[in-house]
């Protein structure tokens, strides 16, 4: 059993005020594995008063001194990627594939950052102006549990580089990965109180970081519905506020693409991170003259696709994070069939020879309508939906009617054509034949998928602020 009975605050590990002891478990078998005390309002309001202190000097000091900071943390960080791994199979269930990846993700985002801090010039001068990008203050950073470790790092490594010190609040559901960050994180010996790390509610912890007045800036990854109530908690002392959300990406397969590998990477776009991902691709738009082949095919690849034992490094899709996330997936499931979308592959319950855990089916729906519920609300879980589409003008008017506009894949065999269109998608990142992330390019969403970007100086100058002196 795991007892996680610490938070970090002032560079130290201390039990919380804070005493409701919340379950954790393992989602591939549903049983509990442990227990975390969470903090409260008034361990938040300790973490938020260290970082206020730490941040005069910390906030002066020479970028170099925290290029070194980023790449000791980074060391701090890859030295726990095994531990790490087996923490994010057996708390949040991805599989063994994806748990290394995420895994040595959550260190790389510390060195990619201290690589951008190395090369940014803090100052520029504009006609008589001196102009210095200045770090905001105490930085609030929520994460959610389908890549905590990754983000704790990643909007860590953005803020430290900034000169803001930072509260972290990371998802209640993840608190073995976060302890073992935060065991590691402290061994990249910072100053205390330039990172505080309160694992708590978010009706309570996540609250008083977006309302408290020495809290300059929110940088949130979860839900667009939380999203929306931290930037008006956040207007109170107009907080500086970063949002990324959901996403109901679609997949445009253009008429002139090789079948063979755009279904399969459709596929992959859709079920990536067990479909547990703000960027899966979950609306395939297919021209409708190429349906019957689409179909024939999809039915092939999806049974490629084995959703089960995390462990077992033939699995790609693993559970659901929680039995509240498996009958969400379930209702949706549900709600497609009775809106008339026709069931391709999966479909409820359970997969086959599974009889515990909250595993999902992989599941695709065809002949599905932009209107229909599965293809507008985000489901996060492993359900897709192929929509036809006419012509080119048609394929991009789905696209773009959505409230999300966070990332799209083109797949095609013409660039110039798939370039163009690129140009006309209403969202963060296109993806253009490829799955690949690029560390140094902005990442977040147009419209209702978020506020502003991470990564990159994107990502830096999110937590600073330019101030102009005039002579
Ligand atoms: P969530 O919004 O419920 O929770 C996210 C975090 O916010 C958690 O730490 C939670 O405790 C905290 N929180 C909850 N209520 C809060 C409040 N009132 N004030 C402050 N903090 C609060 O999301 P989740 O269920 O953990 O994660 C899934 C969601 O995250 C999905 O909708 C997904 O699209 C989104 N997501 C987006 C991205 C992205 O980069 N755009 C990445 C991953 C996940």
């Amino acid at each position: 059993m795991h007892q996680v009975d610490q938070i970090y605050i002032n560079g130290q590990f201390v039990t919380p005020h804070g005493e409701e002891l919340f379950d954790l478990f393992n989602p591939a078998n549903a049983r509990r594995i442990g227990q975390v005390r969470l903090a409260d309002e008034q361990d938040a309001i300790s973490a938020i008063r260290a970082a206020k202190q730490a941040f005069p000097a910390f906030s002066r000091t020479p970028k170099a001194e925290r290029v070194d900071a980023l790449k000791r943390m980074h060391a701090a960080v890859a030295s726990v990627e095994t531990q790490l791994t087996e923490a994010i199979i057996e708390e949040y269930g991805a599989p063994v594939s994806r748990a290394v990846w995420m895994a040595k993700h959550a260190a790389s985002v510390l060195l990619d950052m201290a690589n951008v801090l190395d090369d940014y010039a803090f100052t520029r001068r504009l006609g008589i102006a001196e102009v210095t990008l200045q770090p905001l203050g105490v930085a609030g950073l929520i994460t959610p549990w389908n890549s905590n470790a990754g983000f704790i790092c990643g909007k860590l490594a953005a803020a430290l580089a900034a000169g803001c010190t930072a509260v972290i609040k990371p998802s209640e559901m993840s608190a073995i990965q976060t302890a073992i960050v935060t065991r590691a994180l402290h061994q990249a010996g910072l100053p205390p109180g330039v990172f505080n790390i309160v694992t708590g509610r978010g009706e309570t912890v996540g609250a008083v970081l977006s309302t408290h007045a020495d809290i300059a800036k929110v940088s949130f990854t979860g839900s667009t519905a939380v999203g929306k109530q931290i930037l008006r908690a956040g207007a109170e002392t107009l907080k500086r506020i970063t949002l990324e959300l959901g996403g109901k990406s679609p997949v445009l397969i253009l008429d002139d693409a090789d079948l063979q590998k755009a279904i399969p990477m459709a596929l992959q776009a859709g079920f990536m991170n067990s479909g547990q991902a703000c960027i899966a691709g979950t609306r395939i738009l297919v021209p409708a003259h190429r349906l019957a082949d689409v179909e024939a095919l999809m039915v092939e690849e999806v049974a490629k696709f084995q959703a089960g034992d995390p462990n077992d490094p033939a699995t790609s899709i693993g559970p659901m994070v929680s039995l509240k996330q498996w009958q969400r997936v379930q209702r949706y499931i549900q709600v497609g069939i009775e809106e008339g979308a026709h069931l391709l592959a999966g479909g409820p319950g359970l997969p086959e020879g599974i009889g515990a855990g909250w595993f999902v089916r992989p599941t695709v729906f065809s002949r599905v309508t932009n209107q229909m519920t599965i293809a507008r609300e985000e489901i996060f879980g492993p359900v897709l939906s192929i929509i036809t589409y006419s012509d080119e003008e048609e394929a991009l008017t789905i696209a773009n009617d959505t409230p999300y506009g966070l990332q799209a894949y083109i797949l095609s065999s013409a660039p110039q054509r798939a370039h163009a269109l690129a140009a006309r998608i209403d969202a963060g990142r296109v993806l253009i034949n490829t799955l690949a992330h690029e560390p140094r390019a902005p990442f977040g969403g147009f419209k209702q998928s978020g506020i502003g970007r991470e990564y990159g100086t994107f990502g830096l100058e999110a937590f600073l602020e330019p101030k102009s002196v005039l002579s």
